[in-house]
This record gives C-alpha cells, structure tokens and sequence, in this order.
C-alpha cells in the first residue's frame, strides 16, 4: 500500500508543449515545464509575454491550442474550471464586499453543498492559517488592503485546491505593504503546502518569493531556474537585462581562453565569464552588476577590467549609494556602493577609476535586451 501511494500520487503540474494562438498571433509558444508539487513557483515576463494567457490555460479559462496540461496523471483538458483542482486569485481579488469574512471565505463550500457546521469549522481553520481569528464576522470594507488580500487567499484554499493561482496579486497595494505580503504568501504557501504558481512582470517580487522562475519573453520560456541561477547565470541578454540591473557592453570577443573571454567594447577590451562558448569574432554583450563595481584603489586593481571617467550624479538609496560614472568614451558606468554609515567622499565631476574581476563579467551572445 505504502509502494503504491509513491510516484503516482503526486501532483506535480505539467505544461507539455503548451501553445495558445488567437488568430494569428502567436500568445504562446511551445512552453513545457514541470512544476514541483508544494513548491512556490513564478512565471516572469513584461507585459504581453503570455503569463495572463499560461495562467488561464492552467485555470481552464481557455484551453490551448496545441499540447496538454496535467496534474498528475490527471489530464485537465475538457474539465471546466470549476471542476478542476486549481484555484484563481484576480488582481481586484474579486472579494464579495456585502459579506462577512465568513461568508467570503466559505462561499466556494457552500456552493459544493457543504453543510453549514463543516463549512464553519472550514472558516476558522483558515482563519487560524492566515492569522485573522476573531475576524469571521466583519465586513469586506472594514478591512485593509493587505488582509483583504489574505481573505482572498483563504477563500481560495477553503475549497482545497491542489494548485492556487495567483494573477499579480500584489499589484494594486502599496510599495511597504507589498514587501510585507511577499513573506507573508511565502509563510502562506508553506502552511498550506500545496502548489501556488504566481505571475508577475516584478522580477524582485518572483525571485523574493519562488523556489523557481520561468522567465518569459514574447511567448516562449526564456530561462528556468531557482531565484539566484536567474540572477547569477542568466543564460540570455534578455534575462540578464529583463532580472536586476546591469551595465550592458557591446562589442566583439577578441580572445578566449578556457571559462574566459575578451570582449572588445567601446571603453575598452573587458575580460569576463563565458559560460556559452563564444568564440573570436562572435558579435557579444558583457554584463556586470553595479553592485559588483568597485573603486579601484591598488595598482592591482588597474591591471584588468578598469575603466576611468567622472563622475556624474551620487544618489543616496538607505542601503546604497548610486553612482554613475561617465567613462571617458561618454558611455554612462552604474555602480552601487553599500552604505557603511561614514558617508561618501565622491563628489560629482571627480574623476575615478573603477573595475571589476573577470568572474563579475558575464559575456553572453548579442541579443534583444529587455526594454525599460
Ligand atoms: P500583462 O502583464 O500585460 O497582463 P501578459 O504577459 O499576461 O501581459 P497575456 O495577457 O497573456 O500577456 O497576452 C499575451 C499576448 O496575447 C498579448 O499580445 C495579448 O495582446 C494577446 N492576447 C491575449 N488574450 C487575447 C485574446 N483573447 N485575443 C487576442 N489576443 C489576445
């Protein structure tokens, strides 16, 4: 009995070539990825890449044009969306504003038939799981934008989905409290221990919260990985300038040798990682993080990937200091210094050299780069 309730009871979400096509255009395009049963995971794109329309497949809104979608050994094609095993959070949450807490929260049971004592002992175990006991019998209105938020998430798990989906749940409240509610879906999704798959064009909400991130762009997975493989060794010039900032250089690769490359760019020949093999000649593009910059003080320091120009503006950010440096060529450096507490001694219009190590430097094949 134990050997029969492995694999074959998990109920890990599968997309399998998923493709969705509204006349002409193209909305998805062959997008398959396995999604771990009770694990957080986020699709990331700009706007119009496709999450809305992968989001609505998975719900049952719309079904694909090409492919399958499973849950399990559960293919969901066919099945209605209230008949499937997933449950949707809108944007506007959707909440019934003349109801109680109560009667929101035990409102998808009690259109299943459940009677009212099953559907009361229902309420308050979701109570209890999003903190809010002592709340069943308030208003909608007398709530606050991140506990109507919280409610939403309780109505939707009072019926016991096995997937919870989340179209950018966070987008209409305020900067605090949406860092506040990123823990808080977190702790969330962990209590209930099932699957929530949420979508998002805020790249520090995905990886804040996800184990794992797709990353989109016009239709198609980018790059899936955990939060810091996407931050760290984005495979494209997409993700590396979709996800965090970078100082993007273009050039061509002069020299490589083993896990490094030369790129020769217009403030000079720049030396760095090249996880994609490019070879001598290959048109490329460097990345490097602000926060990976620093000011060059030994001679050392001026031996490999400096560049020297003035600097333009310093501006304080609490953990940070902004600086941009306008390097000689009048190209514009960004790099991002961590406030120590003792002050900055740069002034704007001093010139400074700056550089970074070699395994800093990204080098990744020329490609479209995510837009502001
Ligand atoms: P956003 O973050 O702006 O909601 P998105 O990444 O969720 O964007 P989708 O809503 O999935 O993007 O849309 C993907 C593409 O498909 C867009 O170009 C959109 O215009 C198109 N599209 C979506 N739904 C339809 C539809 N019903 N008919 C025609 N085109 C559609």
């Amino acid at each position: 009995d134990v050997e029969r309730r492995g694999p074959s009871m998990k109920n890990d979400l599968a997309l399998i070539g998923v493709a969705k096509t509204f006349g002409p255009h193209v909305a998805v395009q062959d997008v398959s990825v396995d999604i771990a049963e009770g694990s957080f995971f986020s699709f990331l794109g700009p706007s119009g890449c496709g999450k809305t329309t992968i989001l609505r497949m998975i719900s049952g809104f719309i079904e694909p044009s090409a492919g399958s979608i499973r849950l399990g050994t559960l293919d969901l094609a066919g099945i209605v969306p209230n008949r499937r095993p997933t449950a949707l959070i809108f944007q506007n949450l959707a909440l019934f504003p003349l109801m109680s807490v109560a009667e929101n929260i035990g409102y998808g049971l009690k259109v299943r038939g459940v009677s009212a004592a099953a559907r009361g002992r229902k309420v308050d175990e979701m109570l209890d799981l999003i903190a809010l006991s002592g709340f069943a019998g308030k208003r909608i209105e007398e709530l606050s934008g991140g506990q109507r938020q919280r409610i939403a998430i309780a109505r939707a798990l009072a019926v016991e989905p096995k997937v919870l989906l989340l179209d950018e749940p966070l987008s209409a409240l305020d900067l605090k409290l949406r860092q506040h509610m990123r823990a808080e879906l977190r702790t969330l999704q962990r209590r209930a221990g099932i699957t929530f798959i949420y979508i998002t064009h805020d790249q520090g909400e995905a990886l804040a919260m996800s184990d794992r991130v797709a990353v989109m762009s016009k239709g198609q997975i980018e790059q899936i990985g955990g939060s810091s493989d996407i931050y760290d060794n984005p495979g494209s010039a997409f993700v590396a300038s979709f996800v965090g900032e970078s100082n993007i250089l273009v050039g061509r690769i002069t020299a490589t040798d083993g896990q490094f490359a030369v790129i020769e760019t217009a403030v000079g020949d720049l030396r760095g990682r090249n996880p994609k093999h490019l070879t001598t000649g290959d048109a490329a593009m460097l990345f490097v993080r602000p926060e990976r910059l620093r000011i060059a003080a030994a001679e050392d320091d001026l031996v490999v990937n400096s560049l020297t120009g003035d600097i333009n503006e310093v501006m304080f950010e609490g953990l940070t200091f902004i600086i941009t440096l306008r390097h000689v060529s009048s190209r514009l450096v960004t790099l991002s210094l961590a406030n120590d507490g003792t002050g900055l001694a740069f002034a704007p219009g001093s010139r400074q050299t700056v550089s970074f190590s070699p395994a800093d430097g990204l080098i990744l094949p020329a490609g479209p780069i995510a837009r502001l």
